[in-house]
């Protein structure tokens, strides 16, 4: 027991995975595992990140789901509203169809597409207005974790977006901390070094936003049933964003199960 009051969250992260019919399958595999044991939302909040083609779909078949799934949009648009932006969804289309939860700053978006961070805060900004809650997501590269940088990197990432969020929209934020050495590579940081961090993510939270002590801080990299146990059990880490191990139901059921048992 970690004795932190934040309720955690696991969120799988698909990313351009998987194809229509094993996403169903997926859906379908993953609410008979809730139905045979029941992860109650107040324990854990899980939600999954399907690509944008399955979105609708998921979400419509999540509704048969004995528990709340949340289903979350792996990026927006940096521009709002409607209009000429061929190939974009702005973060007012997702909410209106339904989606209130979106992923920015995942460190592909910012390493292969360029979102810098401008960008990403306008991409910030547009989520927060439209009503969705965001989850921000923070790291250093092993050149810089080498360097002795990662901390002075990762805290320079959450500074950068508070001259877009409100004081009030501070609650709709939920930081994933994912070092990028260890994102589907298999090399997990350890729990000391994931908990380390996010204590000291809280505490520049807390210098930022009355709302810092409530933030749900989640670790990203390599979460697999394997270590979710050790890493649910550190008091800074509420939760888990999981790339390849959430296309597994089971894998990604006993993360999200070995999180609800902890807190
Ligand atoms: C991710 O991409 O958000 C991620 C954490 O991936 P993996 O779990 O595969 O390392």
């Amino acid at each position: 027991m970690s004795g932190s009051t934040i309720t955690p969250w696991v969120v799988g992260n698909w990313k351009m995975n998987p194809m229509q019919a094993n996403a169903q399958q997926w859906v379908e595999d993953f609410t008979q595992l809730l139905k045979e044991q029941v992860i109650d939302s107040q324990s854990c909040r899980i939600g999954v990140a399907p690509t944008t083609l399955a979105l609708l779909n998921i979400k419509d078949q999540l509704k048969n789901s004995s528990v709340d799934v949340m289903t979350v949009a792996q990026d927006v648009s940096r521009m709002a509203g409607t209009g000429a932006y061929t190939g974009d969804i702005s973060a007012e289309l997702l909410k209106d169809s339904g989606i209130d939860y979106v992923l920015i700053g995942h460190s592909e978006r910012r390493e292969i597409f360029g979102d810098h961070p401008q960008i990403l805060n306008a991409k910030i900004k547009n989520a927060l207005s439209a009503g969705l809650t965001v989850i921000y997501c923070v790291g250093e590269s092993l050149e810089q974790r080498e360097a002795g940088q990662a901390e002075a990197v990762v805290l320079q990432q959450i500074c950068d977006i508070a001259a877009v969020v409100e004081t009030e929209q501070w609650k709709n934020i939920v930081i994933a901390y994912e070092p990028i050495w260890a994102i589907g590579t298999g090399k997990t940081a350890s729990p000391a070094d994931a908990q380390n961090m996010h204590a000291k993510i809280r505490e520049g939270l807390i210098q930022i936003t009355s709302e810092g002590k409530n933030t749900a801080i989640l670790y990203g990299g390599s979460v697999k049933p394997e270590n979710a146990v050790e890493l649910a059990a550190c008091p800074d880490i509420n939760g888990a964003l999981v790339g390849g191990a959430s296309l597994d139901a089971k894998s990604f059921y006993q993360i999200a199960h070995a999180f609800a048992q902890s807190k």
